[in-house]
């Protein structure tokens, strides 16, 4: 069935986003529609709305959320009304060479759902009747959402849903990095650049991985206080070093094994780079502009051996990492009741992304009824 919903929509690039009234239809084959609880907001979503990240407006934003079955489509067996389920931006076909190598990220298949549902086409429509596109095959900033079920993962209810919902963008990338993409073994020395909420992520990870130091990098040091209560022993202010890199060798006598660069700008990469030791990994988590390039000294990769390597969604295999996640934050090992600064309501979502490029909040979520 058709269901009117409240939704937050890009409608062109560099303009604020807007609240709209649009419709949302019920699940064709292998979809289903979900009742959305929370959705948090991402710098991702801000990417959407100013083209860094090109996805052509209007487009519903939104691809971090929770929420409950309503219906569900023709052919559907594994998920049923009342299911909680976590949005997955990447879709994932389960039979593709890389899907079936337990690389479910790099999904073959899943360009064909980037702005819109694998299909390529949408069930979103404005109050003119003309389609919106959605964000990651989600677009969840929204009271309703139908979405096919290879972008959905069932979780155990019992975990609250706006906590649930932050698994699905930062806490995977975040804790991902860590324990899927790098695999920092205990008593590792850590860094990570960059104390979003992704960030803020992999200092957690790095901490439940039980690195021996994990150094948070950033300029704001509000930022850098959140990074101590969630588990950095050490801090690096941008405000007060020249080169973060030489900072980081003097504080672990020559370098890090894992750095994590959270931020998507070819320099920090360089300085994550350059803040390895020798064996070291650096781990490239932040989204940069299709142009952005960096550069490293080529000799340090044999010489020292050393890995430049890149993370998407934490290298995650969502519908095995979600429920592990969770499963972490039920028994007191991550923490996601933290990263939740604020809620807002649906209406203030232009707020909500201010508060965001003004890096007041670790997540800022918005909350439905
Ligand atoms: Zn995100
Ligand atoms: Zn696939």
């Amino acid at each position: 069935m058709d269901r009117q919903a409240k939704a937050v929509v890009c409608r062109e690039w560099g303009q604020p986003v807007q609240v709209e009234t649009i419709t949302v239809e019920g699940p064709k084959r292998g979809e289903i529609t979900l009742k959305i609880a929370a959705c948090g907001v991402c710098h991702s979503d801000l990417s959407a709305t100013t083209g860094k990240i090109q996805y052509p407006p209007p487009l519903v934003l939104g691809h971090e959320a929770a929420g409950v079955v309503v219906e569900v489509g023709e052919g559907v067996t594994d998920f049923q009304e009342g299911d909680h389920v976590v949005s997955s931006f990447i879709s994932m076909c389960g039979k593709c060479r890389q899907c079936v190598r337990g690389r479910p990220v790099l999904c073959e298949n899943a360009r064909k759902a980037m702005f819109t549902l694998p299909d390529g086409t949408v069930r979103t429509k404005d109050a003119n009747g003309e389609p919106l596109n959605v964000f990651g095959a989600c677009g969840v900033m929204a009271e309703y959402a139908t979405m096919h079920v290879d972008n959905c993962v069932k979780v155990e209810p019992g975990v609250p849903l706006q906590n649930a919902a932050l698994v699905g963008c930062a806490v995977m990338t975040g804790v991902g990095a860590v324990f899927n993409t790098a695999r920092v073994e205990p008593g590792s020395r850590t860094a990570v650049f960059g104390i979003g909420g992704v960030g803020l992520n992999a200092i957690q990870g790095c901490a439940t991985a039980g690195a021996e130091m994990v150094i948070a990098v950033d300029n704001n040091p509000k930022k850098l206080a959140m990074a101590k209560e969630f588990g950095a022993t050490h801090t690096v202010d941008l405000n007060e070093v020249d080169d973060a890199a030489k900072a980081i060798k003097k504080l672990t006598g020559g370098g890090v094994d894992y750095a994590f660069e959270c931020v998507g700008a070819g320099p920090v990469v360089e300085q994550a780079y350059k803040a390895l030791g020798r064996g070291g990994t650096a781990v490239v988590v932040g989204v940069a502009d299709p142009k952005d390039k960096t550069s490293i000294t080529t000799l340090t990769l044999p010489a020292d051996e050393r890995t430049l390597k890149g993370s998407w969604l934490g290298s995650s295999r969502p519908q095995h990492d979600f429920p592990r996640i969770l499963g972490l934050y039920k028994a007191g090992k991550l923490k996601l009741d933290e990263l939740i600064t604020r809620t807002y309501t649906i209406d203030q979502a232009a707020e909500a992304f201010d508060d965001m490029v003004a890096g007041k909040n670790a997540r800022g979520v918005i909350v439905f009824d």
